[in-house]
């Protein structure tokens, strides 16, 4: 109970660097002249490169909000609530939630700060604007509170066997029910039904080789943590999009369907891959002697 509380502390400081690292590099982009684009404009925000960069940073951050928000709310859900079933359910979210919550949001506090720095160039390297300083701060966050390789252990070989397995089903059935009411956001629906495919086939699997597999799965654990973690921000992406949906003159809803565009396109579909190494026989690479590394 106190860890599942703690590592959810310290994926929020995480995800308090993703947030630091993208308001720091949208307001500094904005303002920055270098070289002109195709539009004649000289700030570097309208510089393609920097612009996928930024979406990029909005993409994780503001998906990675919901993760850890909603993990968060589902702890209050299974200490409060009078019904002891919605409590038990809730329960299961809570353990599902706190691995992905604690490696997510501070593995991508740590690659936000970096991309940062990107943005600001030779400005963000040296220290006059305390971007190299985000960058230093961001990774302890992925070291206490158990490493973020002991949270991706933690996921395949606690929480996709707890209670029969079930843990990872409330998932994958919540997604198909969201997905069955949004047929007029095919441009996140299609991308997120064949991550979340790809993510249930690689979950049978490892519950499937067990202990027999151990080896496998545990080396394929971190991309594995890492699809499920980007299935879930699918899952915040396409109910954020519904929602700006209904706001069509609102600029934070211009940027939210932008974004979830962005995320759709350019990096939910990186989860079929990364679900394939997550059971891919790792035996030749465990086999190579230490010495020889
Ligand atoms: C600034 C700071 C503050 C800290 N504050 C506290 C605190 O307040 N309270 C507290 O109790 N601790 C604290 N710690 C300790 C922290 O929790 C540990 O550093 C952390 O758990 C990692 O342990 P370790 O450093 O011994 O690394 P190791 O356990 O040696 O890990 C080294 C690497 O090996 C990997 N590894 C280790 N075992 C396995 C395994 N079985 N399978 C796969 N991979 C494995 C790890 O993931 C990591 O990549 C703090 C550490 C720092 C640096």
């Amino acid at each position: 109970v106190m860890m599942n509380f703690a590592r959810i502390g310290v994926g929020i400081q995480g995800l308090g660097q993703c947030e630091l690292a993208t308001q720091n590099a949208i307001r500094y982009a904005r303002d920055r002249k270098q070289g002109k684009s195709e539009s004649g404009s000289e700030l570097i925000v309208d510089h393609p490169d920097v612009r996928r960069m930024l979406l990029h940073m909005k993409a994780i951050t503001e998906g990675a909000r919901v993760l850890a928000y909603e993990t968060a709310t589902y702890v209050d859900i299974a200490r409060n609530h009078p019904d002891p079933a919605v409590r038990e359910e809730a329960q299961d979210w809570v353990e599902l939630g706190t691995p992905l919550t604690k490696s997510f949001c501070t593995d991508s506090g740590f690659d936000l700060a970096s991309m940062a720095l990107q943005v600001y160039g030779g400005h963000g390297y040296v220290q006059e604007h305390g971007i190299e300083q985000i960058v230093r701060d961001a990774k302890i966050f992925c070291i206490y509170e158990g490493t973020n390789g002991i949270q991706a252990l933690d996921l395949v070989r606690r929480k996709l066997t707890l209670r029969e397995g079930r843990l990872p089903s409330r998932f994958i059935s919540a997604v198909r029910g969201e997905l069955e009411s949004s047929e007029d956001f095919g441009f996140i629906g299609s991308p997120l039904s064949t991550a979340l495919e790809a993510l249930e086939h690689a979950t049978t699997e490892i519950q499937k080789l067990g202990l027999q597999g151990a080896t496998d799965t545990a080396f394929g654990s971190a991309d594995y943590l890492r699809a499920f973690s980007l299935t879930w921000l699918g899952y915040n992406w396409l109910r954020m999009a519904k929602a700006a949906s209904k706001q069509p003159q609102s600029l934070m809803a211009q940027a939210k369907l932008a974004t979830a565009k962005y995320f759709a396109s350019r990096v939910l579909t990186s989860v079929p891959s990364l679900c394939a190494n997550a059971t891919i026989p790792a035996a030749s690479l465990m086999a190579l002697p230490a010495e020889a590394l």
